[in-house]
């Protein structure tokens, strides 16, 4: 058994929280706060716990100067503020000399949230390749770590596994809930159990397919990832998104010859063209002609997949139907999205894109369960643990490095 917060001793402490801020940005706006939302369990915990609170997260890849500017965590601290209602104390600077100090003089229920921690990725990836100097000096700011960003349990960088091995730590609550929810509903479904999958990340997305299959009754199939599928099949599908990979082919149509009778593809498609950026028709799926591109499923598609919807018990979500951010091609993802609010079965619904659709179309409160968890949660899925799990240690032996 993994250390749950309830099972520490908080009382007073200063505790190092990893949250995962890595929220869609606009010019400095935030699109969508859900991950935000999601952490404000742990550090309300902590705050009634008289904690002191240092908040560590990730956004964005950092690889030149550039980056820095585009991704800084200012725009969630203001956020936080405005969630909290209590000051948040931004620091920029996570390696000041000055930062241990000034921790120091924080009082009970203070927040600091620190500044990116992909920043110290600028010059020797100290972050990413997880340096044991690093993950001790961050560790060195608190008495306690909460490991509380679940959609980065799967790598192992010094601000999640890499701090472990310096302090007591524990799983935070929204981790608590996930794994929970993924363990219920998804690695013991209630059957029939339908898996819906789409959007664009193809090979990503392989692996959870072959594990799945046996345990689901249906795999309906949207996307860039339909159209995989159907270019396997041999379909004409233009100028489409799919995968160039023949090895992904050839395990396609493994797939496709083994699971058959589970699973369905589009009948239909609205199109786009790359010659035309106002191009839209309606096609059906053997029509698709050279110059078009395979956009979002059509409503004959959705009538088929309907029929599955209501004879499960359990469905999956995993990927959008189709380009649901442009009005042209948001039909197909918005409308299952009703037909599975309607359909008031268990639905979870689980990666950033779908989790962002569905509160983009308003259906935020309509579902069992919307996992945060992106690729954490597929890999939880086909591989049954997480590396930022297991690093939570049961004792508390610790090391000691000098810094
Ligand atoms: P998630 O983040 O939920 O795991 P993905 O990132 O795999 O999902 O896919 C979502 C993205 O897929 C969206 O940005 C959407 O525009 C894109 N997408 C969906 N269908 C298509 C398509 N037919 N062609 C190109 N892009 C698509
Ligand atoms: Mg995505």
């Amino acid at each position: 058994m993994k250390k749950k917060l309830t099972d520490m001793d908080v009382k007073d402490k200063t505790v190092l929280v990893r949250v995962d801020y890595n929220v869609p940005l606009l010019d400095d706006k935030i699109l969508d706060d859900t991950k935000i939302l999601s952490s404000l369990d742990t550090i309300n915990y902590l705050l009634d716990h008289n904690c002191k609170i240092i908040l560590l997260s990730h956004m964005g890849k950092i690889k030149s100067e550039e980056d820095k500017k585009r991704y800084t965590l200012a725009p969630v601290a203001l956020k936080l503020k405005e969630l909290l209602k209590c000051d948040i104390h931004f620091e920029k600077n996570n390696m000041d000399p000055l930062l241990p100090a000034k921790i120091k003089t924080l009082l009970p229920k203070d927040i600091v949230l620190l500044e990116n921690t992909r920043f110290l990725d600028i010059p020797n990836k100290l972050e990413s390749n997880n340096d044991p100097q690093l993950a001790s000096y961050f560790a060195s700011l608190a008495d306690i770590f909460v490991m509380d960003a679940f959609s980065s349990a799967h790598r192992a960088h010094a601000s999640t596994v890499g701090i472990t091995k310096f302090l007591p730590s524990c799983m935070g609550l929204s981790v608590e809930r996930e794994l929970t929810a993924i363990n219920e509903f998804l690695i013991h479904p209630k059957r029939p159990f339908t898996i819906i999958m789409g959007g664009a990340k193809i090979e990503d997305k392989l692996a959870l397919i072959e594990t799945m299959l046996p345990k689901c009754d249906h795999l309906l199939l949207g996307g860039g990832l339909a159209n995989s599928f159907l270019k396997a099949l041999n379909f004409s599908i233009g100028a489409s998104l799919a995968t160039k990979n023949d090895a992904t082919i050839a395990k396609l149509q493994t797939i496709l010859l083994n699971n058959r009778e589970k699973i369905m593809l589009p009948l239909d498609a609205v199109v786009g063209s790359t010659y035309d950026k106002n191009y839209t028709q309606y096609k059906r799926i053997d029509k698709i002609d050279e110059n078009e591109i395979i956009y979002d499923i059509g409503v004959k598609t959705l009538e088929k997949y309907k029929i599955a919807i209501q004879e499960s018990n359990t469905i999956f979500l995993n990927g959008t139907m189709g380009v649901y951010e442009n009005y042209r091609y948001s039909n197909g993802t918005k409308e299952l999205l009703n037909m599975l609010k309607e359909a008031d079965k268990t639905v979870i619904i689980g990666g950033g894109d779908s989790v962002s659709s569905v509160n983009y179309f308003g259906f935020k409160d309509c579902f069992t369960y919307l996992s945060c968890g992106g690729g954490a949660t597929l890999e939880y899925l086909v591989k049954n643990h997480l590396v930022g799990i297991d690093s939570i240690m049961e004792d508390e032996s610790i090391e000691v490095l000098d810094v």
